[in-house]
């Protein structure tokens, strides 16, 4: 691989010999009487980051990495490429934790976001209040959600919503639509911005929110990059409390956990008091430690137990709640969580509490993430699939995904996340797309493999998308990675594709944002 970027960049940088550019053989050479010329680069180490992501699947070399030093540089690179006689692509970078090249921009130009945090002068993320809206804050697109947590927190303050994962930007999950274990009840992290500055297609700064530039607004959030680059997204946040009662139940019966967790997620009102602060899933297969790189949680002395309960079934359900609670709620917590539970079906004897601080909870995956990263594991190929399945249909995907396929294909597939999300929570103006039942569930298949045998994984999610069809599941991709052809992504959006494409035509007519995501772009 460094070879061929090697020769990559010595094919290109022989015929210009003496230009200080090379990038202009792929871009129009006019970019370079502009001054945000003197932002962009093309040496080996900046194409080498913008041409790999989390996935380590795709390659995409692109011209010229920007390294903006405002968002006015990103404003005039897009103007320029708009008005340009030959336009080129533009993807925002963030944290490129992507998995199919969707930051990606081949011969074009990645934009480097993070960039921005270096010229932002600590003012990418600011505190306010005001009577309308309460608390927010005010954070780039470029900002890293374990940075805005610790930030917001100084104020005794925290957004609602949250990914498992918070090293990845705002603007990286606002295109997608951000969720983990609050989005039953406070909905994904689209539904929790008040406000947004976005650079369009066309290289205009625009402010937009459900008041103002409204169409933009809605199409930014879950739009896939496709239609401007999030400079600032003004963020709902809420006094955050302080300490966290995690509790995990294990069940051999799918039935019994569906129904567990779909009660649970029924009490969401955002200021019920008996609702549960977070809710997720996961499935328990493989017959080594229960424990994964996401989060470390059962205490050692129950593995063994854990793991002869596994040896029995083959797949055990293990359901995953937590309860925030602070000074106030102190004395309160352990019987509200015991009222919860009153009824339900899990394994008798088989539930585990944790206690940990807020802050731990929410940052569980960073630990692993660091163990990984010690033993060279982190930055493995990971043929990620995650699907929303309507609720009607997830016993037969139950029967026939995880037990029929994943189970008996008998490969190491990483985490298999499972839980429910309430439709309510999210707006349907918005871009994007979730499956047309009040109730859907989450699945994330968070395969990583060596680095020769990760097509044995992506064979095996073929399979899954091939018995989903066949089946008639009508499951929707989330952060989608499989679609191809124009006409799999109109099936993807649906009822939703033609304001979709009508709002490309009006905000990036010349196709020119996140080309690697495949929408418009061949490339
Ligand atoms: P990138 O990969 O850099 O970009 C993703 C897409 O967004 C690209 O198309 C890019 O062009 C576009 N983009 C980036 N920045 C901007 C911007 N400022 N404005 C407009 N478009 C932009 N997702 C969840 O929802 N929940 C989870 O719990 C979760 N956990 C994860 C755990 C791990 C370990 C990893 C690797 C990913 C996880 N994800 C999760 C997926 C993650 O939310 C997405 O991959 C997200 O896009 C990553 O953000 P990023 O900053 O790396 O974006």
């Amino acid at each position: 691989y460094l070879i061929v970027i090697f020769l990559t960049y010595i094919s290109r940088l022989m015929p210009t010999l003496g230009n200080p550019n090379p990038w202009t053989n792929l871009l129009p050479a006019k970019l370079q009487t502009l001054q945000v010329a003197n932002r962009l680069r093309d040496d080996p180490d900046a194409i080498k980051l913008a041409s790999t992501d989390y996935g380590n699947i795709v390659r995409e070399i692109p011209a010229a990495v920007l390294y903006p030093s405002s968002v006015n540089d990103i404003a005039s690179l897009i103007k320029f490429a708009h008005t340009s006689s030959t336009p080129f692509t533009i993807a925002a970078r963030g944290q490129g934790h992507s998995v199919r090249g969707q930051a990606m921009a081949r011969n074009g130009v990645v934009v480097d976001m993070t960039s921005l945090k270096n010229h932002r002068n600590g003012y990418g993320i600011t505190v306010s209040w005001s009577p309308s809206m309460g608390f927010y804050a005010d954070v780039g697109g470029e900002q890293l959600w374990v940075d805005v947590l610790h930030a917001t927190l100084e104020h005794g303050l925290a957004p609602v919503s949250w990914t498992d994962y918070l090293y990845i930007t705002v603007g990286g999950t606002l295109s997608n639509a951000g969720i983990g274990g609050q989005t039953f009840r406070y909905g994904p992290q689209i539904s929790n911005v008040y406000e947004m500055d976005v650079i369009n297609g066309k290289g205009d700064f625009v402010t937009c929110s459900p008041q103002k530039n409204t169409k933009l607004f809605h199409a930014v959030l879950g739009g896939l990059g496709q239609f401007g680059i999030i400079a600032r997204a003004r963020i709902v946040l809420e006094p955050s409390p302080k300490r966290v009662k995690w509790v995990r139940m294990l069940y051999n019966d799918f039935s019994a956990f569906a129904r567990d967790q779909e009660h649970l997620v029924s009490i969401n009102g955002r200021k019920q008091k008996n609702a549960l602060d977070y809710l997720e899933g996961l499935l328990l297969m493989d017959q080594g430690p229960p424990d994964n790189w996401r989060s470390s949680f059962f205490p050692l002395s129950d593995h063994s137990r854990i793991i002869a309960l596994v040896t029995k079934y083959g797949i055990i359900y293990c359901l995953e709640v937590a309860k925030f609670y602070d000074d106030r709620s102190i004395n309160s917590v352990d019987k509200e969580l015991q009222n919860m539970f009153e009824g339900m079906s899990f394994i008798p004897g088989y539930k585990f509490e944790k206690d940990i601080s807020y802050v731990d909870f929410l940052n569980r995956v960073r630990s692993g993430e660091l163990k990984l990263q010690s033993q060279g594991l982190w930055d493995v190929p990971h043929p990620w699939l995650n699907l929303f399945v309507p609720k009607s249909q997830i016993s037969d995907f139950n029967s026939g995904v995880f037990k029929d396929i994943v189970f008996n294909r008998n490969i190491t597939t990483g985490p298999v996340l499972v839980y429910p999300l309430n439709r309510s929570k999210w707006d349907d103006r918005m871009s994007a797309v979730v499956p047309d039942e009040d109730v859907f569930y989450t699945i994330g298949f968070l395969h990583s493999s060596g680095f020769d045998d990760w097509k044995a994984l992506d064979v095996l999610n073929k399979e899954i998308l091939l018995f989903c069809y066949n089946a008639g599941i009508e499951v929707k991709q989330y952060l989608p990675k499989y679609y191809r052809t124009k006409e799999e992504w109109k099936k993807h959006f649906g009822k939703k594709w033609r304001t979709f494409q009508e709002r490309k035509y009006q905000f990036d007519p010349k196709m020119i944002l996140s080309p690697g995501q495949r929408i418009f772009n061949d490339n």
